[in-house]
């Protein structure tokens, strides 16, 4: 079934009664070439990449829960190509050109929104880093303006830029970032993959990795044991336990981000604003609601769900930068579970059994990563060699301390980054 105008408009007439399921409910078959262990954004978007891309069709997503259910669900829904290191910064130019094609390629409407995304900075170093980084996002091809704080104002003029403490110095604009609709990001890569043959498998958990004479032969699962010749994982927060079901020990630690949303308003804020001094990133949705979230909750959990402390410090943070949030009420507030590496930068590589590949390490920021991280990672699955876009994100690198990626300049304390 295609979206079309005609198509909707001839719904729109006849009470919406021609709709059909987005994706098939198929059973598990005994043997696939490709096993995707994740139904989340990454692991929907390497199905259907290796699909639309690679002619790889015998292929299954095996999802724990259901579709959409993950961090791909729950995130801010901030898409934005701003990286100042190589290696990170074509990997996101990348990825954000992938966004700017991915309703046309997947013939679904995914909210995709260039709004523009401005990081405000406090004070001089701060500048000095947004001027270092928006000149490499220029060297990348991608686009940067650096306001001052007069250019902030009249974009953002609700903003405290007297605060005594965080005075408001300027902005590093990036007009191409902006928002989409999450959960239609998943629904749009299962339906293209499912379009084009692959089986998406919901509410089947992977409970063992099988290897004989060090290559991967199949998986476990709660519904029956399937074969494979090829078994990716992408499973973010649970990356470090779904590797030890194949004997491997991750350098990635799992701590919760929580985030939070508003009470519907009108529209009052055009861009995606983040807080340099206070960790706290806020846009408005389509529907009105003010999305907005800030640290994690600082110590690893696998719990979904955030502590008292970080609401309060988000909160701070929010009223510190723009005091006019207080009027508006808080409807909801939830928590993610990140799979956070030492460099703060992600994975996709060969492990050393023969067929299993792995794909993790997005920590907070890996809903922009989707289309970037599904299409290298199909890349990696189907030709054995790394997509050129995602040559330095090698799994060996946390062993021998060669080609670390330390965005943030934090060390290798996973929940800093
Ligand atoms: C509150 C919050 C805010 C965020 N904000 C942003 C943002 O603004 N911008 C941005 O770029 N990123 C953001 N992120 C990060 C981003 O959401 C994640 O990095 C990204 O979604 C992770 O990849 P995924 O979509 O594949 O993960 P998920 O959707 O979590 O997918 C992993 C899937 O694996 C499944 N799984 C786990 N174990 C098994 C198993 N044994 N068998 C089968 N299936 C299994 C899980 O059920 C899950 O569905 C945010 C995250 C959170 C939580």
């Amino acid at each position: 079934m295609r979206f079309s105008a005609l198509r909707i408009l001839k719904e729109g007439l006849t009470g919406n009664k021609g709709w059909t399921p987005h994706w098939r409910d198929p059973a598990p078959k005994p043997a696939y070439d490709v096993i995707v262990i994740g139904g989340g954004g990454h692991g929907l978007a390497t199905a259907f990449y290796l699909a639309a891309e690679h002619g790889l069709t015998n292929v299954a997503v095996l999802e724990k829960g259901y579709i959409g259910g993950g961090n791909v669900g729950r995130n801010t829904t901030i898409v934005r190509a701003n990286y100042n290191m190589p290696g990170n910064s074509e990997f996101y130019s990348h990825s954000l050109k992938l966004w700017e094609g991915l309703e046309e390629s997947l013939n679904y409407n995914v909210m995709h929104s260039q709004r523009g995304v401005i990081n405000l900075f406090h004070s001089d170093g701060q500048r000095d880093y947004a001027a270092r980084r928006a000149n490499s996002m220029i060297n990348q091809g991608d686009d940067a303006i650096l306001l001052d704080r007069e250019g902030v104002r009249r974009m953002v003029p609700y903003l405290d830029f007297e605060n005594v403490r965080f005075p408001v110095y300027g902005g590093l604009y990036h007009p191409r970032g902006g928002t989409a609709r999450h959960d239609a990001v998943a629904w749009g890569y299962a339906r293209g993959a499912d379009m084009r043959g692959v089986d998406i498998i919901q509410n089947c958990e992977v409970t063992g990795i099988d290897v004989e004479n060090g290559r991967v032969t199949g998986v476990q699962t709660t519904r029956g044991a399937i074969k494979a010749k090829k078994v990716g994982i992408v499973v973010a927060g649970r990356s470090g336990q779904v590797a030890a079901l194949a004997g491997m020990r991750l350098p990635i630690e799992s701590h919760v981000l929580q985030a939070f949303v508003t009470e519907g308003l009108k529209p009052c804020i055009d861009q995606v604003i983040t807080f340099g001094m206070g960790h706290f990133y806020i846009s408005q949705s389509d529907k009105g609601g003010l999305v907005f979230g800030g640290d994690l909750d600082m110590y690893a959990s696998y719990a979904a769900r955030g502590n008292l402390p970080l609401v309060e410090h988000v909160m701070e943070a929010g009223m510190t930068l723009m005091p006019m949030i207080g009027k508006a009420r808080v409807l909801r507030s939830w928590g993610g579970i990140m799979d956070m590496s030492p460099d703060g930068s992600p994975i996709i590589d060969k492990t050393h059994i023969d067929g299993l590949y792995l794909d993790c390490g997005w920590c907070y920021g890996g809903f922009k990563a989707v289309p970037g991280s599904g299409n290298c990672f199909a890349h990696l699955i189907a030709q054995d060699r790394p997509h050129p876009a995602a040559t330095r994100f090698r799994l060996d690198r946390f062993r021998t301390g060669v080609g670390l990626m330390d965005e943030e300049g934090t060390g290798s304390q996973h929940n800093l980054h």
